[in-house]
Parts: C-alpha cells; structure tokens; sequence
C-alpha cells in the first residue's frame, strides 16, 4: 500500500546520498560501463542518473515502482548467494514513494518508453527515445515528508556524502566509467578502464596513486587486491580505507582495523592509511542483510580473513621499507 511504502522508504532511502546509491547499483547491477550522475541542490531539487546499461523492457515500467514486484530472492538461504547489488526490489519502489521519478528507458528487446511516477502512482506512460540504457530523474525528493526540511538544512553534508558514495562505488568498480557533475560543475570523473590505481589516481590525485603500494593475497577462502598508500599522506580519518566484498563496498571495523594494524609501526599516531581494497570469496562466507542498506557485512571466518589482510599490507610494507 502507499502508506506501507513510505514507512519502509525511510528504512531504505533515508536521505539523497542513499537515494544516489541505490541508483548507482541498479545501473551496475544492469552491466552499465559508463554512468553519468547529476546533481542539483545536494540531489533535494534533482537526482539524475545516465547509464548505457541492459535497459527496462517497457512492458516491466509499470511493475517498477511495486514493492518486491522484482525481488531477485525467494528465501533467506539465497541472499547468501547474491551476487548483485540489489536484490530486494525496494529501491525504486521506496523512492517512488518519496519523490517524483521521471524514466527513459530502452531494453534490446523492447521499445523505448518514458514513465512518470508521483507519489508511487504511475501519471503518464508514452513512447520514449531510441537509446540503449537508462535515464532516470528524481526530483522533489521528500516531497510528502517530514525528512524534507531536515535534509533542506544541510545541504552542504549531503553533497559531500554523495561525493563520497559515488567515489566509492567508482572505487569498487574500476571497469566502469563514472562522472559526477554538482549544480553544474564536475566533481568526478573516472575513466573505467579497469586499472584500480588509475581509479585511485581519478579520485585522490596522481601524487597519492604514486605512492600507493600493491597488496595481493590469497588462501582457499579469500582473495585480496588492492592497494595502500604509504604514511606521509595519511589522513586523519577512517573514511579512506575502501574495502569492497565481492565489488560491493562494505563497513567493516575490524577489516579496517587489520589494515592499520598492517602498517605496524609505520603509522603515525591518530593517522589512518588510504586504501582500496576488494576481497573476493564465496558469497555463502558473508551475510550482507544485517542492516536495509547492505554495507554493514559479517563474515562467517573472520579471524582467518582479518589475519590474511594484515599480514598481505605488512609484507608490502617490509618490501617498500627495504
Ligand atoms: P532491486 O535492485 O533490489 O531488484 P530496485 O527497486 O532497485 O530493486 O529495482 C527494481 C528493478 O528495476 C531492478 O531489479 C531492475 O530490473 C530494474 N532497474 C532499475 N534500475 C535499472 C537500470 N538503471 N537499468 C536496468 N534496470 C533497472
Ligand atoms: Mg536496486
């Protein structure tokens, strides 16, 4: 119902930056290689995202904006085994509820359309453009909520939390190209040619991938690459140690800390390391459905993962030392 899906809106989509995200993992979870975001007034105005991904079949646009219309799971065993980004159909069903949604949509298969949702309720649906992929636009997000005035007050933090999800989704990412343009002016723009250290470079300059140190490790559970990027740029702040799971970017207290640990005495003191990190394994050894927005995971060996990545950055750090 639409009072059942406001109230499940504000679980899923709490403010713009989530709205960003959940839109972000739909173009990837279409195999998009080049997505456009743009923002205006901190996403409160405009959301709009571009992707040259599969496209929705125009017989699936209705169907969009329905609660769990398209959920990709039918138990509790399979979100194990989840390899997308979403997989509870809630997304778009959430924001619909929340906000004006506007989409051009083409599938290979089908013909192009435009939909217009507001307030959950299909007002328009008509033929749309020839183009393969994705354009959809979000505007007047918390229109018929509370939340509006909350977010309207600070804008500023909102923008950079979008800044920081599509930094880290780019990050998680490398073969996709992102671009992010704020009220007009480009924040981002990584080229997506599957290199991690040019990703690195796109987002934190060329000074810090020149710095940065290869990790590679591996056991018959895990496999970790990345990179960390020596002291003398360190920051003071947690937020730049970017651990992906299986590509998808995850908070994990004790997978930052093994990385900190890593550095062993090469690490200032209050310093935290710039990182990026993706650990491949067997869906079965994570559980990513502790909290609605998936970064929060457990892993079912914990132990033997937080060692493996402690010890894969203090091997790199013993070679850079030497
Ligand atoms: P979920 O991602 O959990 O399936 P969403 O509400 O986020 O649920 O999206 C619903 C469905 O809409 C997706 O499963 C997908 O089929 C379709 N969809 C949404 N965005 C896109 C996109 N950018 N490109 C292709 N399909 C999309
Ligand atoms: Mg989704």
């Amino acid at each position: 119902s639409a009072i059942q899906n406001k109230i499940s809106a504000g679980e899923v989509v709490e403010r713009p930056s989530s709205v960003v995200k959940e839109l972000l993992e739909n173009s990837i979870d279409a195999n998009a290689t080049e997505i456009e975001v743009f923002i205006e007034e901190s996403g409160m105005k405009k959301i709009r995202i571009v992707d040259d991904g599969d496209g929705i079949h125009h017989t699936d646009g209705p169907l969009l904006f329905q609660r769990h219309a398209t959920s990709k799971i039918s138990s509790d065993y399979d979100l194990f085994q989840i390899r997308s980004l979403g997989f509870r159909g809630e997304a778009l069903a959430s924001i619909g509820a929340v906000a004006k949604v506007s989409v051009e949509t083409k599938h290979h298969s089908g013909d192009p359309v435009f939909i217009r949702f507001e307030g959950g309720e299909l007002m328009r649906q008509s033929p749309g453009k020839e183009r393969q992929g994705t354009d959809i636009t979000i505007t007047d997000l918390f229109f018929n909520t509370p939340a509006r005035l909350k977010y309207i007050r600070s804008l500023k933090t909102e923008s950079g939390k979008i800044i920081d999800v599509v930094q880290k989704m780019a990050m998680a990412h490398p073969k996709v190209s992102f671009r992010l343009v704020l009220d007009d002016q480009q924040r981002l723009m990584t080229k997506g040619n599957g290199n991690l250290k040019e990703t690195m470079s796109d987002i934190y300059g060329l000074n810090v991938a020149r710095n940065a140190v290869e990790i590679q490790a591996q056991d018959a559970d895990f496999r970790i690459h990345g990179f960390v990027v020596r002291p003398e740029i360190n920051r003071s702040n947690r937020n730049y140690m970017n651990i992906s799971v299986n590509q998808r970017h995850i908070k994990n207290f004790a997978l930052s800390q093994s990385i900190v640990k890593g550095f062993h005495t090469l690490l200032p003191k209050d310093k935290y390391p710039i990182a990026v990190i993706d650990i491949e394994m067997d869906p079965k050894l994570v559980d990513v459905n502790v909290h609605p927005a998936k970064i929060e995971v457990k892993f079912s060996k914990e132990r033997e993962l937080n060692h493996l990545l402690e010890n894969a950055v203090l091997e790199s750090m013993r070679k850079e030392v030497l």
